[in-house]
């Protein structure tokens, strides 16, 4: 895993505000500067175009997205274990979730043609893509060997 850049840059996920955050901070739940929620709340943000576009070009953390929907019964298999990495891979990450059907502009922009995928962005790239329902622990495992 690369090293992240040292103060981390943090997209608020209430207010998009970002805020700089020493890395040895990252772990001690730190509050957005301007709206003062918690910066981290060990669960996957569901965003539209803004909120992603707030948390993949702002932030300086790496960012993974599961690109969803209702209708798809994997997607909602998966859902547990993608939670469950949340927990697990934040502060280190930020974890968004992308409804295909609510923003297809997104889903359009990266081309996704099965769900679930999974998107990791590191510096605002795309750098690494998994297509189909894997379980927590692959999720937590591929994140980190592909940061
Ligand atoms: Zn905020």
């Amino acid at each position: 895993m690369s090293a992240l850049t040292d103060p981390a840059l943090v997209a608020c996920p209430h207010c998009a505000a970002p805020n700089r955050v020493p890395v040895a901070r990252l772990g001690t739940h730190p509050n957005c500067g301007r709206c003062k929620q918690p910066l981290f709340t060990g669960a996957p943000l569901a965003v539209d175009a803004a909120g992603f576009a707030a948390q993949v070009g702002k932030g300086s953390l790496p960012v993974l997205v599961d690109f969803w929907a209702e209708w798809c019964g994997p997607c909602k298999a998966m859902a547990p274990a993608y939670a469950a990495a949340a927990r697990e891979l934040e502060p280190r990450f930020r974890l968004l979730k992308v409804d295909t059907e609510a923003v297809p502009e997104l889903a359009q922009r990266y081309q996704i043609r099965s769900i679930p995928t999974l998107i990791l962005f590191a510096g605002g790239r795309e750098v690494a893509r998994h297509s189909g329902a894997i379980p927590a622990q692959d999720i937590v495992r591929w994140a980190r060997a592909n940061a």
